[in-house]
């Protein structure tokens, strides 16, 4: 789970509401020279966005990290949310001191007083002072606030190499930052620096966790969803709807391209090749997915597939499925079990809602026993031999219908509007 990266980003739970002001540090990306002011600027904006409904806080940026001043704002509601956007890999709630002796160390008192560590906590004032026109260095500071902390907490022990609790002290110009906890973030990369792709969004459990996980890779992702009216109903469409609504939570906004495969998918009924429907449909859906890739000018596919899990999935199916597009085909959760993608979908607020047993256009012309081992050649000449089979794919692309879903509601009043269930509401 930790590699994931959910991990941190949900839990909280607990009350931060001593803090003035939160500190958040970027993530990996930091490391990369140019792109950097690009990637800072993005999380900024994802920030932004995200606080709109919060007017009290203040928003700065300082090399490495932002600062929300909270200003009454309530600091467990933000990190819930902060921890969230996709580039930040850890937030700390910070007691603001002057840059003063005195007020540094009753501020240092007051702090403890709040987190009040139990008696036997092994303990450590830790000072930074990048303030150099500060008087005391930072070895000698530390020394200063920790020896009265100590005397008044007698239950803290000593442990400069690996204490419970840290207290930090950042001393600069104006003011001074005194914290202690550093709450994991979900870090990769902020959203969309990494260009853009197509997600193909089922109503299962994997897709929505791909879409997520590409994300946070900083790929911008517009879903497509494949439907066969009348065979799929109108509630299977609205929870890849609601689906996506809570994927757009993490982005802001979120394209969905819902594309009507009966057509398609019934040119493939009553030919006699029933074990190779999985195979020829999901080629179908390749071969689409990369039109309106072109169209939205995404630069690759992304799917749910994790290896083995069924028979489009094995290697031998993967391979031939694969080859019906040039782009590259991404599967960030080829390698994981179900039981880590259950485990984000859960953190993500997606599970809830994929459980629902509504049917996918797929599952309908499923055989008993689908092949595990498609040929490709064999599946070429299918297709070639299908007539209009070019046509269908192309009406598919061409009657398809594309919304924009915000967390809030969707481009089209009135329709599909409302927030989908099981939404975890501290995330955005
Ligand atoms: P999921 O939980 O994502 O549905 P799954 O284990 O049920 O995954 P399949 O149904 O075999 O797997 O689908 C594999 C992948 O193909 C999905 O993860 C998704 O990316 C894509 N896919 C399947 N059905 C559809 C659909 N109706 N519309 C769009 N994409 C689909
Ligand atoms: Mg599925």
């Amino acid at each position: 789970m930790k590699a994931n990266g959910a991990e941190g980003a949900i839990s909280a739970g607990r009350h931060y509401e001593y803090a003035d002001m939160l500190l958040l540090r970027f993530g990996e990306f930091t490391l990369k020279g140019k792109n950097r002011a690009r990637f800072e600027k993005t999380v900024l904006r994802h920030v932004k966005e995200l606080l709109k409904p919060y007017s009290r806080a203040v928003i700065s940026k300082e090399y490495g990290r932002l600062y929300v001043e909270l200003n009454g704002e309530p600091a467990g509601e933000l990190i819930g949310a902060l921890k969230g956007v996709f580039g930040i890999e850890s937030v700390s709630p910070v007691k603001v001191a002057r840059s003063e002796f005195d007020d540094i160390l009753a501020v240092s008192r007051a702090f403890l007083e709040v987190v009040a560590p139990p008696k036997g906590t092994t303990f450590k004032v830790n000072v930074r002072r990048v303030w150099k026109g500060f008087p005391y260095e930072s070895l000698a500071m530390s020394k200063r606030v920790a020896t009265p902390l100590l005397q008044g907490y007698p239950g803290l022990i000593v442990d400069v190499k690996a204490p419970q609790m840290e207290m930090k002290i950042e001393i600069r110009e104006g003011s001074t930052y005194i914290f202690c906890e550093q709450i994991p973030g979900v870090g990769g990369f902020p959203l969309g620096t990494n260009g853009k792709a197509m997600l193909l969004l089922s109503g299962g459990i994997d897709s929505p966790v791909a879409a997520w996980s590409s994300m946070r890779r900083g790929l911008e992702v517009e879903c497509i969803h494949f439907y066969s009216f009348p065979y799929t109903s109108e509630q299977a469409r609205q929870k890849v709807v609601d689906l996506a609504r809570v994927l757009s939570r993490y982005a802001g906004a979120i394209k969905l391209h819902l594309v009507p495969f009966t057509e398609v998918q019934t040119s493939f009924a009553g030919i006699g090749q029933d074990k190779m429907m999985i195979t020829l449909m999901r080629r179908a859906m390749l071969r689409i997915a990369t039109q309106l890739a072109e169209r939205e000018g995404a630069l690759a596919l992304v799917t749910g597939d994790s290896l083995g899990q069924v028979a489009s999935q094995t290697l031998g199916s993967m391979n031939v499925i694969g080859r019906a597009t040039d782009l590259p085909l991404l599967r960030p959760l080829v390698m994981m079990d179900k039981s880590d993608i259950i485990g984000i979908a859960q953190q993500i607020g997606t599970y809830d809602l994929s459980i629902l047993p509504y049917e996918d256009c797929c599952t309908l012309f499923v055989p008993k026993s689908p092949t595990t081992n498609p040929n490709l050649h064999i599946v070429e000449k299918i297709e070639a031999t299908l007539p209009g089979y070019a046509q269908r794919l192309e009406t598919a692309v061409a009657c398809t219908e594309t919304i924009t879903i915000t967390p809030h509601g969707n481009e089209k009043p009135g329709e599909l509007a409302g927030a989908a269930p099981g939404i975890k509401e501290e995330w955005f």
